[in-house]
């Protein structure tokens, strides 16, 4: 009798495409100048080949834009559409292609809305699909190699890029154009992504996805939130005119431990005094902004942002606020989360 080979099914890896530099293309090789988002998703699968050895991989267009023009209603629908697609059995894992310039929000809030423990991964590049010596085909093959791995799952959404895997929570850019720009805020990589051989080092220990309380998937909106950045001997006339302008939050981007000018906080306080909730982050990279060390806190009805860089905290705020507004509350949020 003839015996029936019967090849093992790969896993099914959707990548969903929003544009970036690894979608982009310049007019001439050796000219730094290039547009994001100018190829589909269609073409970044065609030249990678080698992806169909780790999956079977289909793509969607959800947007193709330079990250730096990011907003809610993108947030939204890609969200929408990763937790419609990880509800079935037909998608094991999600990637999602994106700008560089604010993949440290959209993978912060996708780490907070995606209701799944299925391997969520964003990967972006930092020289256009055009250049010379191109990094983003690998960062792509590299991101589908940890969506297919089984230990991949659990640890949140992740961002793949230069042979490292970073939590969502933890990542941040911190070079203009280097293609080592990523770096963790203040735990190390949680694995290295090397040619679909992954190894892997962190588990994230706050809530995420499967256990966040925080879901969009009938929201049309996110409240509004804004960042303001501090300097020697700045005036409070922004925290003013956030207030005027209708902020239901206000991150300050701190100096050193989230301080700032005695104007600036005594705008924040008069902010809070209103029911604008104010959240206290610093500017300087890494470390934790603690409730009460030279604000007071209590005092003043401030929040302290805890490991959270200004737009990070500005992410969990925004998502806060759709659940409460009580400032108690909003404080455990960052503990937590
Ligand atoms: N401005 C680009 C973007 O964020 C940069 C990049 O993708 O590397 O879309």
């Amino acid at each position: 009798m003839a015996s029936v080979v019967v090849a093992e099914a790969k896993p099914k890896v959707k990548i969903l495409a929003t544009g970036g530099t690894i979608a982009g293309a310049q007019a001439s090789t050796s000219d730094a100048g290039y547009k994001s988002g100018t190829f589909s998703v269609e073409n970044l699968i065609s030249a990678v080949p080698a992806m169909k050895e780790l999956a079977e991989v289909s793509g969607e267009q959800i947007a193709n834009i330079g990250s730096q023009t990011m907003n809610d209603a993108v947030w939204l629908k890609l969200a929408k559409r990763i937790n419609q697609l990880l509800a079935t059995p037909d998608v094991d894992g999600i990637v999602v292609t994106h700008g560089t310039d604010t993949m440290e929000e959209t993978a912060y809030f996708l780490n907070l809305v995606v209701s799944s423990d299925k391997p969520v991964v964003l990967v972006g590049s930092m020289r256009p699909a055009t250049a010379i010596s191109a990094d983003g085909p690998l960062n792509l093959f590299n991101g589908v190699g940890v969506a297919v791995d089984p230990d991949a799952r659990g640890r949140g959404v992740m961002v793949v890029i230069n042979d490292q895997i970073f939590s969502g929570r933890d990542v941040t850019k911190s070079h203009t154009t280097s293609v080592e720009t990523f770096r963790p805020l203040n735990h190390g990589p949680i694995g290295d992504a090397y040619l679909a051989k992954n190894r892997w080092y962190e588990r994230p220990a706050l809530k995420h996805t499967l256990n966040s309380e925080f879901r969009v998937d009938k929201a049309d909106t996110l409240p509004r939130v804004d960042i303001v950045y501090s300097y020697a001997n700045a005036p409070r006339d922004l925290v003013d005119a956030l207030v005027a302008a209708g902020a239901k939050g206000i991150v300050l981007a701190g100096v050193g431990d989230g301080n700032s000018t005695d104007e600036v906080i005594a705008g924040l306080s008069d902010a809070a005094k209103k029911g604008v909730v104010v959240v206290r982050s610093t500017k300087v990279g890494s470390g934790i902004v603690r409730r009460n060390v030279e604000v007071n806190d209590d005092k003043l009805g401030l929040i302290a942002a805890e490991e959270l860089n200004p737009s990070k905290a500005r992410i969990l705020l925004m998502l806060g606020l759709m659940n409460s507004s009580d400032p108690k509350k909003l404080q455990e949020f960052f503990y937590q989360y």
